[in-house]
């Protein structure tokens, strides 16, 4: 008989290792939302709205063997998950790959995809109406989002603020230096080394001033938070001894376990295990759950496999609009050209369509 497998949470984590496994193990994945919810579209979705129908992807051709149980995870243990509604899944493996949250504009703020839509489209219209906007934080959706913006709607006046003493510290300098020079180029400000100490909403876009920390004001139409991701926890609180960082993330092993239960797995934004919260990660992370979960229902100890070895640099892809931008990959920045073909163009909405057995 086959084993059976609970992931919780239908992302980028959760779609694709139940797409993975389900002919190996009897899959179960339960997701909150009727729709998966393409992040890196969505950013382009507020000045193109059209671009939600392509990228909110209903969640009905996703697995052919396994099952996706439509509901809200209330507890976990080593059995399997208690659903809100009292239904029971239980399970030889969980995975919990719950995410984060984000601001209201990135990242649905409930299970309701209307009420997403909703957000989405209001903020198009606030920000057609706006002429002035200031965009706080300039990670990288804070810096997509004012490359978007000044593609789509190049006479808005962007102010993008960043806390850092220039774009992407990290990283090699070239990479942040040649953002910084394409958006100064299109006319996007960039105030760096300074904080907002008035700022009135992490999550909620609205308009009014800001008062930097050089005591310098920003009156602006629209303000848009981009101020990171907050990972989506609370479900791991049922499990002993777990260890959870400033962030929301918990800590999990080098067999990404987040408590003492050695049959219980956590992956994706809502684990810490020395990735950053990005499809990048998930994309290093997969392969080894697949691997080591085949190999585990298949009699292996866990301690006869290989442990998650987590990007030591991982590649980074920051469109701004569908022709412009940088990429870094392996050792090297590379520009406008290589970053609309890897992302900038498709925002790689083709392959989570086939994904989800949707029309390309
Ligand atoms: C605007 C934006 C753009 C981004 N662009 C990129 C990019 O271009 N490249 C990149 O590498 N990264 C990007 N990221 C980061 C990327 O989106 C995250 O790393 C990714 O979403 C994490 O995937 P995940 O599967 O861990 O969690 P999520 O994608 O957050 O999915 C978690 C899922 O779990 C479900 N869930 C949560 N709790 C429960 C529960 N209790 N019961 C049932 N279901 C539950 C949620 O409904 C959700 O569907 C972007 C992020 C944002 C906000």
């Amino acid at each position: 008989m086959q084993k059976k497998l609970l992931i919780v949470g239908g992302g980028y984590l959760g779609a694709e290792l139940a797409k993975a496994l389900e002919n190996d193990l009897e899959v179960t994945l339960v997701e909150q939302r009727r729709t998966f919810v393409h992040a890196p579209a969505m950013i382009r979705a507020v000045v193109k709205p059209a671009l939600l129908d392509s990228a909110l992807l209903p969640y009905d051709k996703l697995l052919s063997k396994g099952s996706v149980v439509l509901g809200k995870a209330d507890s976990v243990d080593e059995y399997g998950a208690t659903l809100v509604d009292g239904r029971r899944v239980n399970a030889d493996y969980i995975v919990i790959a719950t995410g984060s949250s984000n601001g209201v504009a990135f990242k649905p703020e409930s299970d309701n995809i209307d009420d997403f839509r909703t957000v989405i489209t209001g903020l198009h219209a606030q920000l057609k109406a706006a002429k002035s906007i200031a965009i706080v934080g300039a990670g990288t959706v804070g810096t997509e989002m004012a490359g978007e913006i000044n593609d789509a709607m190049s006479e808005k006046k962007i102010t993008l603020i960043s806390s850092e003493s220039s774009l992407f510290p990290t990283m090699p300098t070239k990479f942040g230096a040649s953002l910084t020079s394409k958006l100064k180029k299109s006319g996007v400000e960039i105030r760096f080394g300074v904080k907002v100490d008035n700022l009135k909403s992490l999550t909620k876009p609205y308009s009014g001033s800001l008062h930097l920390s050089d005591g310098t004001l920003i009156e602006a139409d629209l303000i848009i938070p981009a101020i990171g991701s907050r990972a989506e926890s609370s479900l791991l609180e049922s499990l002993p001894n777990i260890n959870k960082e400033k962030n929301g993330r918990v800590k999990v092993d080098s067999y990404l376990r987040p408590s003492t239960y050695p049959n219980v797995f956590a992956a994706g934004d809502v684990a810490s295990n020395g990735d950053a919260m990005t499809i990048v990660a998930i994309g290093r992370q997969i392969p080894w759950l697949t691997k080591m979960l085949k190999a585990s229902a298949s009699g292996k100890k866990l301690d006869q496999l290989k442990p998650y070895v987590p990007w030591k640099k991982a590649p980074l892809f920051l469109p701004l609009g569908p022709n412009k931008g940088n990429s870094y990959l392996i050792i090297a920045t590379f520009g406008n050209w290589v970053t609309s073909k890897i992302k900038g163009k498709d925002l790689f909405i083709t392959k989570y369509r086939k994904l989800f057995g949707l029309k390309v």
